[in-house]
């Protein structure tokens, strides 16, 4: 689910702008606003964590299903009111929600004084009013770039035949959504782009790829993000150095699909090839990525991760659902038995592999027995972890027009029901960890309560999956965040695990 971020950064005094930042949804969006704040802070101007202090507040929305939208929104208006009645002079909005509504958030909320889509980031800075020189210094933990003018306007063009088949068949169209504009997004980072990381200093995420080609019937990010382009190789291995030297220990590869990586720059096992290289990067403790699509984790790939220890053994590969029929009207193809026998062969090449998946229940025309065929699957594959997502109907997705939608109420209750199939099978696997000694990256402090530590073993990625609360260490030896521990499992709950340091 999108995750409401607010962001803190130490700042500058005599920086003449000061600019607020909110930033909604998943990390490939946290990872533009790091990309914005850092043209911000190199042309000079003052990232501060307190809107009410702002002089200009950037929110970068996300659009991925309605209750995304809603929340972006409300998080628009929220921030208006420092405009309105505070001491704020500019609004921007950034991000999917732009790309989905652009006209109609200026229409609506006369307070937004400008937008920036996806494929515009290097816009912020008119957007923001902040133009003046790049600054010779700066306190932010800014990456590189020498100068605003090595800002990148747009990515050179790469693409996959298929992803330029599906825009010839209309996959990527937006003519009916009010106000888009007509040039897909195409914008894309590189290692010289200054970003200012919001995430622990141990740990950053790397983009390696923007934009879909999958023609999904239920999604609209191919159009909000555009079509799949990956990043240079190379770029992707220098900024992966650049982070280990300034201290990040973790690094968290995202992209809308990982495993398409390099097909555009003409790679076979792009992402194995990535990662191949990147686990030669010295200083890297944990490198592991995100987002896999089932028919793309090649036998490489496999092995690639098997074979370097500072891989994390760890797959999250979101299946959307088991049902061969459903996931034929979703366009995506593959079914439990498919799905069933590359689990096996996940948990027989990477021996200890940590799974994750995510489904959506309650698509369109789902019967009980598709729905069931979901539930008896999610209890035979036995997932580490596993979220789970009601449809949600988006205009411009192929599945809008799907007749036999299913009540909003049926398909909350199609969603607890997985879950509490999820629960069970969680506790167990937690339980059965009891006893086990793992390597531990302590966060520091808990945020559930003082009186305990928290930490993630390489069987959690950051963010998103459960926590390990560390209630005991060694007499005389304080652990402090950002370093890595050995601990042993002592309790385990429904998906958070105790331990002690040893
Ligand atoms: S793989 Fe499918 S669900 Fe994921 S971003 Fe692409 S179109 Fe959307």
């Amino acid at each position: 689910m999108p995750v409401k971020k607010s962001i803190s950064t130490t700042s500058e005094p005599a920086a003449p702008v000061k600019v607020g930042f909110v930033s909604l949804g998943c990390p490939k969006n946290l990872v533009d606003s790091e990309v914005m704040m850092g043209m911000l802070a190199q042309s000079g101007a003052l990232l501060t964590p307190n809107s009410a202090d702002a002089d200009v507040i950037v929110v970068n929305t996300c659009s991925f299903i309605a209750s995304a939208q809603q929340e972006s929104i409300d998080t628009i208006l929220e921030m208006a009111h420092h405009k309105s009645g505070g001491k704020a002079k500019r609004l921007v909005v950034a991000g999917c929600l732009v790309e989905r509504f652009r006209d109609e958030i200026r229409k609506n909320i006369p307070e937004v004084d400008a937008v920036v889509g996806t494929g515009e980031l290097h816009k912020i800075l008119s957007a923001a009013g902040v133009a003046s020189p790049p600054r010779p210094a700066s306190p932010f933990n800014i990456l590189t770039s020498d100068s605003l003018s090595d800002v990148p306007a747009s990515h050179p063009v790469t693409s996959r035949p298929e992803g330029d088949h599906r825009r010839s068949q209309g996959r990527f169209a937006r003519d009916t959504w009010d106000g888009a504009v007509a040039d897909l997004p195409n914008y894309l980072y590189d290692d010289h782009t200054p970003r200012i990381l919001t995430t622990p200093r141990h740990s950053a995420y790397i983009k390696i790829a923007e934009g879909c080609d999958h023609p999904c019937s239920f999604c609209i990010i191919p159009q909000l993000r555009g079509q799949f382009r990956s990043r240079r190789f190379e770029s992707v291995i220098a900024e992966a150095e650049g982070l280990a030297q300034s201290g990040v220990r973790e690094i968290t590869l995202i992209g809308q699909d990982t495993t398409c990586y390099g097909e555009d720059l003409g790679l076979h096992d792009g992402l194995a090839l990535l990662l191949e290289k990147l686990a030669a990067v010295e200083g890297l403790r944990w490198i592991r990525f995100l987002y896999a699509y089932p028919n793309k984790i090649t036998g490489r790939l496999l092995d690639t991760i098997a074979a370097h220890d500072n891989i994390c053994s760890y797959i999250d590969v979101p299946l959307q659902h088991a049902s061969a029929t459903v996931l034929k009207r979703m366009k995506r193809g593959g079914g439990a038995d498919l799905f069933l026998r590359s689990i096996e062969k996940m948990r027989r090449v990477i021996p200890g592999v940590t799974l994750r998946t995510s489904f959506i229940v309650g698509f369109p025309g789902e019967t009980d027995a598709e729905f069931e065929e979901l539930c008896s699957f999610v209890n035979q594959a036995g997932f580490d972890w596993m979220g789970a997502f009601g449809y949600s109907d988006q205009e411009g997705a192929g599945a809008f027009d799907h007749h036999a939608k299913l009540s909003p109420r049926e398909i909350e209750s199609r969603r607890k029901s997985l879950m509490s199939i999820q629960k069970k099978i969680s506790k167990a696997r937690k339980k059965s960890l009891i006893g086990r000694e793992f390597d531990l990256l302590l966060e520091g402090p808990s945020s559930e309560t003082d009186l305990l530590l928290e930490g993630r073993t390489a069987m959690h990625a950051p963010e998103i999956d459960g926590k390990v609360f560390v209630n005991d260490y060694p007499a005389g030896h304080e652990p402090k965040g950002g370093e890595f521990y050995r601990c042993r499992i002592t309790a385990a709950h429904d998906y958070d695990l105790v331990a002690e340091i040893v």
